[in-house]
């Protein structure tokens, strides 16, 4: 394997980066636990780059709820669920969830990104159609890919192209699963979800929502788009989510009704033959659940503070793209190299945002993609964006 081309073609476009002259952007080594700072090599970085939104991970009470699971259960459940792996914490994780989100049931998985893979792997195959939004994640295409269903990708948003994508096809298959995200992790906008329901009602279609970006963020208490919009709760087939941002742990969910978890829950590839989430991972995140719900004051001021940040950035001149509504805002560069030659200078400036490049965006929509959290204060905020447009202007011509 080590002579693949792929291998080769791999090591080049590393060498391009390292022989710009930048601090290699990628794998840092980062000290402790990141909230609103982080620490590297000894150094103290105000931080954009993690997805700790809430602050939950580090908080004390779920490290606290963690030591004591592992102190109960150890470090591995050691089984798939379905057999010796089913521990208390797991139930009342999934109880936790689907309260919180307001549906029936769910399934709690070890990986976000194979939640998805394995949930549209099972529930459309060759005879079926999945409609997209282009700006989907990979875990969705890798869904696809091995449901072996087809594929077409509407344009971000564009609820018009949904719509005839619909009607051109969707006598053709047996089932069309529309996939869409609650909010966009490289744009930091909603998806229109009372749009996208009314569509997949009037063409009989299944629809499931990735809410990874968007519970725990999204909604006046974390509950997400559901919440947002105001939707009723079964206008979605599948709430997807993943545990790892606002949830402060690892793993997937998948919620909906009681019979359509209780279905997968026996049948899922992805669950029934992978090992139960461990209990620190399960206990972090049901902590994390119970403090989102009983201090509801974290997710107002994630929202003050993203708001903070886009309003500032906005007025700063800078390119923050179609950001609206989440803690995820963008700073649109364009150019690969100057979005590696800004990250680079903000990071010796101890300004710590991730440089966002092909094949994650589209070529020529290379970006710095900043994660707001409830912990960052308003001078943190206010000195961020002034050194990220002095950085931004200082490259401009
Ligand atoms: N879906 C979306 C929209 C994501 O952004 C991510 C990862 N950030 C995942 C799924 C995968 O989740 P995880 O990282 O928890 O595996």
């Amino acid at each position: 394997m080590d002579d693949f081309p792929e291998v080769r073609q791999f090591e080049e476009r590393r060498g391009a980066i390292v022989a710009s002259g930048a601090d290699f952007p990628y794998f840092r080594v980062h000290q402790g636990n990141i909230r609103d700072t982080t620490e590297i090599g000894g150094r103290s970085y105000l931080s954009f780059g993690s997805y700790n939104y809430l602050g939950l991970s580090g908080h004390p009470a779920v490290n606290e709820a963690a030591h004591r699971a592992v102190e109960r259960y150890g470090t591995s459940v050691s089984a798939s669920r379905m057999l010796s792996g089913e521990r208390d914490l797991t139930v009342r994780l999934e109880r936790a969830l689907a309260d919180f989100l307001g549906v029936g049931d769910c399934l709690a998985l070890v990986s976000g990104h194979a939640t998805n893979v394995t949930a549209i792997g099972h529930l459309v195959g060759a005879q079926d159609l999945v409609l997209h939004d282009a700006l989907a994640h990979d875990s969705i295409l890798q869904g696809c890919v091995l449901s072996g269903a087809a594929r077409r990708p509407f344009a971000h948003n564009d609820m018009e192209r949904l719509a005839y994508l619909l009607r051109s096809n969707r006598s053709r298959f047996r089932r069309v699963l529309i996939a869409v995200e609650g909010a966009y992790s490289m744009d930091g906008d909603l998806v229109d979800l009372p749009a996208v329901i009314e569509l997949k009602q009037r063409y009989g279609a299944l629809l499931m929502v990735d809410e990874a970006h968007s519970i725990g963020t999204v909604g006046d208490s974390g509950r997400g788009v559901g919440e947002f919009f105001g939707v009723d709760r079964s206008g979605v087939d599948l709430w997807m989510g993943t545990l790892s941002k606002a949830f402060a742990s690892c793993g997937g969910y998948l919620g909906g009704s009681p019979r359509m978890v209780s279905w997968l829950r026996h049948t899922l590839p992805g669950f029934v033959y992978s090992v139960g989430l461990t209990p620190a991972n399960a206990a972090a995140a049901l902590a994390a659940t119970e403090l989102i719900v009983a201090e509801p004051r974290r997710v107002r001021t994630l929202r003050r503070n993203a708001e903070l940040f886009l309003g500032l950035a906005s007025a700063a001149g800078l390119a923050t793209g179609s950001s609206a509504h989440t803690p995820i805002v963008p700073c649109l560069l364009g150019d690969s190299a100057r979005t590696l030659a800004v990250a680079d200078r903000l990071y010796d400036r101890g300004v710590i945002v991730d440089p966002i490049f092909h094949p994650a965006v589209e070529e020529g929509l290379a970006r710095l993609r900043f994660f707001v959290t409830s912990e960052h204060g308003e001078d943190d905020i206010r000195r961020a964006v002034s050194v990220l447009a002095e950085e931004v202007g200082s490259t401009e011509g």
